[in-house]
């Protein structure tokens, strides 16, 4: 879709990458589409192959594996893989943009060596656990444990909903270090799935995002280095505060690419799509349910893309990041609901691009905080 407002944040060497993904994408992923949703995740070899054409942490440091680029890199991943509607690769956003960046910051040394360049050529897949059967939302209720013993933790709980958890190798673990306090008393661990005590439970079926890995994970009695803790006891709550700017506003910008690929198809379907003798892009309520779509899509991209050199400034803050994520986010399964509705009978059948993108979008204003928890967020800085 073109826009009449001319997006100023790419130079030439971000499109050369966008187009690389691109054909990556076409070539690698999409043709296993369907196989992918039955099995309820990507094949392992997808990971290596993005990983050796640089698509995995582009944005870690060469010393670690990656390209030393700058965000706008993520950026195009999720934008790329959103348009072409390559959800399954949602995993590779969690695992470069929000798991790498806490090792990075928060890791040891020997952490950083230990893992980050085998993340970045896809060898090992990264995830981050934080909800739990009994709290999602409300973190600081979250019951797993992590008791120092020695120079080890013993960790105990169960986490749920985890991205790549079915494939990950390492997990950023939100435990208590200090059951007795709130916030102050969380800590985050880096635990390897081959610790033993470690274990995957279910993939879990969900209603969109099928090919895209999400599983429960358990831990007991893990004895997990003390090493392994990133940054001080107790912090991290506030690490978590720290990196939600950009984690919410990569799903603001990977909700409109989404719905901006909705509405392309959807132009194309009503083209050729007839009723009453004629093309049914022809009915007024047709083009005027685009304008709206096309409008408010407009609007986003502005945002967000505002969003994004704040990023690049450092200076996004956890209001408007939650503004961009809720608001996006809402719009994103408003248009593609509206798309739908074009598409009659057809926008209901799983084959059609536009049932798929539906059944997707839905879970955007839930996870990454759910709406409603963005919404507090951003009345407490009225
Ligand atoms: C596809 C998918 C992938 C996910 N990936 C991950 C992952 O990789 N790692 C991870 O840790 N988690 C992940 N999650 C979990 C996700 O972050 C949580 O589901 C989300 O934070 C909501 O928590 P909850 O499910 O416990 O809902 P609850 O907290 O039980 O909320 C239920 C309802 O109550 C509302 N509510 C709760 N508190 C308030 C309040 N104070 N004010 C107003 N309304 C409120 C919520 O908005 C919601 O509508 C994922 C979830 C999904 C669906």
């Amino acid at each position: 879709m073109a826009f009449s407002i001319p997006r100023t944040l790419f130079e030439p060497e971000h499109e050369q990458f966008r187009d690389a993904l691109r054909r990556f994408v076409v070539t690698e992923v999409l043709p296993h589409r369907e196989r992918h949703e039955k099995q309820g995740f990507i094949d392992r070899d997808i990971w290596l192959k993005g990983g050796a054409a640089g698509f995995l942490c582009p944005t870690m440091p060469e010393e670690f594996g990656g390209a030393g680029a700058d965000r706008r890199y993520s950026v195009v991943v999720f934008e790329e893989t959103a348009r072409l509607g390559a959800v399954s690769l949602l995993g590779w956003s969690l695992h470069s943009d929000i798991v790498a960046p806490y090792l990075l910051r928060y890791g040891s040394e020997e952490l950083k060596r230990a893992y980050l360049p085998r993340m970045a050529t896809g060898e090992l897949i990264g995830a981050i656990a934080m909800t739990e059967p009994g709290a999602g939302s409300d973190l600081q209720g979250i019951r797993a444990t992590a008791v120092r013993d020695g120079d080890h933790y013993v960790l105990n709980g169960a986490k749920t909903f985890i991205t790549n958890g079915w494939h990950c190798d390492l997990v950023v673990v939100a435990a208590k270090t200090d059951a007795s306090r709130g916030a102050s008393g969380t800590s985050l661990f880096v635990v390897d799935t081959t610790m033993p005590g470690f274990t995957k439970g279910r993939r879990l079926e969900k209603v969109g995002l099928k090919a895209q890995d999400t599983g429960e994970l358990f831990f007991d009695g893990v004895r997990v280095p003390a090493g392994h803790r990133l940054g001080e006891e107790g912090r991290g709550f506030a690490y978590l505060m720290q990196e939600l700017p950009w984690e919410r506003l990569q799903i603001a910008l990977t909700a409109v690419a989404l719905a901006e690929a909705a509405l392309d198809g959807t132009l194309d379907y009503c083209r050729d799509r007839k009723a009453f003798g004629k093309s049914i892009l022809e009915f007024q309520n047709t083009r005027f349910t685009l304008a709206e779509a096309k409008t408010e899509l407009q609007v986003a991209r502005v945002f967000v893309d505002r969003c994004v050199e704040l990023v690049l400034a450092g200076t996004l803050d956890a209001a408007t990041a939650s503004m961009a994520k809720y608001w996006c986010t809402d719009l994103q399964c408003k248009v593609i609901d509206a798309c739908l509705q074009l598409h009659g009978g057809n926008g209901y059948m799983w084959e059609y691009p536009i049932a798929r993108a539906w059944a997707d979008a839905r879970a955007s204003r839930i996870y990454g905080g759910s709406n409603e928890i963005m919404k507090e967020l951003i009345s407490r800085s009225l």
